[in-house]
């Protein structure tokens, strides 16, 4: 096996015996030999001029099946290859890239055709979400056949970073229709305080970032007493009026994914994934794992969606209600100690508050904005994301997003005026919104977002983030800091190019990061 898509790749260069997160070799293999038919499946619907939506949702489901920490399951991943097989051979579709040529050739072709198909992994993910509520793009959907066929295809380094330089605007466009789908649906995200403290009787916890199973799930457990908490990346969902308003969605459980396998195991109640990030269930815990849409894990109870999307979760709730929760409450503590967590500053919250910042600003009160955001993980050196945050001065805001957060979103660091100094803007994909505010602000102050008292300070892990990277890039967005290291799969020349066109960088210290940012 090889793959190199994530940040906990083995030896900062490449998982070839085994995955540090639990994929088996025979899983990667199908992974891959599922990724080059749909390459194929793309390349003959580009070749006929055809777009069905069948299709590409084929495509959409199977690039999200191989995000990092999604499927684990080797007979399903190739289950789902033949039924694109079938798809590619029923259109006619002949010519095959092997598996062993996905991730080989000239190291920065290889460098930049992966992190094109890790970005069309990730833009996979936020348009199944924005799919499963109805809505969908064409611009996005096509581009799934354009970028998919586009891997088996020639293209000089400039044409390699054209097509990046693309996929980021459409990645833009599909944050765009997912923030509109989940704003309409369960309105704009009010800020709340979410309370750690998990109250006796039965409950469920629901991680990953699908608001609408999350929907289905409290409209099956409205008025049964039955509890219901998020996890990970789920956390920004308290700030939906819609989802709010259900009285039993009580609160948090844990922090960021990489702790579940500590956080679960003494949890007297059942979890369901619905998306990344799972982990190798432990013993302690396996039988109360659930998963449902393209999640899943050997002998863990999978539910499916019927033909109209509906989901019954009464498995989850009779297991809930049996294993009964805790007797008494239980506080809960975030990784600095802090019992509640802040969300819901969503980007119209923020931009309804934007006179009072830009005021904030004109008066000094405000120095500068630090977007820390994206994925957290396991290596120790992150800790830097929460140094980072106790050591930016009191005169500076912190903008938030993505499961990243978990490394400071339990500290007090005060405030400025009305507005906490950490503002929790949501889910990895709401980086539509922060770039949103970043634009007004560069409005309001007739300037460049380059020009902005703004800097982005990015921790990275799995394929959305290099959707969202290659988005801020695309957009033209400079400096960005990232960490905790660089991804495997940017070659060295690809790395220089990067570094010449648009300043990014890696971080290093807290201490030595904040002087140069801020000049001091
Ligand atoms: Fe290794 Fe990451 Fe790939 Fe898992 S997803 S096999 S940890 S590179």
């Amino acid at each position: 096996m090889f793959c190199f898509q994530c940040q906990q790749t083995a030896r900062g260069t490449g998982c070839t015996a085994s995955g540090v997160c639990g994929k088996k070799p025979e899983t990667a293999h199908e992974q891959d030999v599922l990724t080059c038919e749909m390459i194929a499946l793309a390349a003959v619907m580009q070749a006929k001029g055809l777009n069905s939506t069948t299709e590409i949702d084929l495509i959409m489901d199977g690039l999200f099946t191989c995000i990092t920490n999604v499927n684990f399951d080797t007979a399903k991943v190739a289950a789902l290859a033949g039924e694109v097989k079938a798809k590619r051979e029923k259109l006619g579709g002949g010519e095959i890239m092997q598996p062993e040529a996905l991730f080989s050739g000239d190291e920065d072709i290889r460098s930049l055709r992966s992190m094109l198909l890790f970005g069309l992994r990730g833009m996979a993910a936020y348009a199944h979400h924005a799919r499963v509520q109805g809505k969908r793009d064409s611009r996005v959907d096509n581009w799934f056949i354009k970028g998919m066929a586009a891997l088996a295809q020639n293209h000089p380094v400039d044409g390699w970073l054209e097509l990046l330089q693309e996929f980021g605007g459409i990645n833009l466009k599909c944050m765009e229709i997912l923030d509109a789908v989940n704003t309409g649906s369960y309105g704009d995200p009010v800020p709340v305080q979410v309370p750690l403290k998990i109250e006796k009787g039965p409950f469920i916890v629901i991680s990953g970032h699908d608001l609408h199973d999350l929907q289905m799930l409290l409209e099956q457990t409205d008025g049964i007493g039955v509890n219901v908490y998020t996890h990970g990346e789920m956390l920004p969902a308290h700030g939906y009026p819609e989802l709010k308003k259900h009285p039993q969605l009580k609160g948090n459980f844990g922090t960021a994914w990489q702790n579940q396998q500590k956080e679960f195991q003494d949890m007297p109640a059942p979890v369901l994934f619905t998306t990344n990030c799972i982990m190798i269930p432990q013993k302690s815990y396996a039988d109360r794992v659930y998963t449902t849409a393209v999640v899943q894990y050997p002998e863990m109870i999978h539910i499916e969606a019927d033909e109209k999307g509906r989901k019954d979760f009464s498995a989850l709730i009779v297991h809930a209600k049996k294993l009964g929760g805790y007797p008494e409450g239980k506080q809960l503590a975030g990784i600095n100690g802090g019992f509640t967590m802040t969300a819901g500053y969503g980007r119209q919250t923020v931009l309804n508050n934007a006179p009072a910042i830009i005021d904030a600003v004109k008066t000094g009160a405000i120095k500068h904005f630090f977007l820390v955001g994206g994925c957290d993980g396991m290596h120790t050196s992150r800790s830097y994301y929460t140094e980072f945050v106790q050591q930016a001065p009191k005169d500076t805001l912190v903008l938030t997003l993505a499961c990243g957060r978990f490394r400071f979103n339990d500290l007090d660091i005060g405030k400025i005026g009305p507005f906490p100094r950490i503002l929790d803007m949501g889910q990895c994909n709401d980086a539509y919104g922060a770039i949103q505010v970043a634009l007004a602000l560069a409005g309001a102050f007739k300037c460049d977002v380059n020009d902005l008292p703004l800097t982005l300070i990015l921790s990275w892990y799995e394929q959305k983030a290099v959707c969202v990277l290659l988005t801020l890039l695309s957009l033209g967005i400079k400096n960005i800091m990232i960490g905790p290291t660089l991804p495997a799969f940017i070659s060295p020349n690809v790395l220089k190019v990067l570094i010449e066109k648009t300043g990014i960088g890696l971080i290093s210290t807290p201490k030595a990061d904040l002087a140069k940012i801020l000049k001091k």
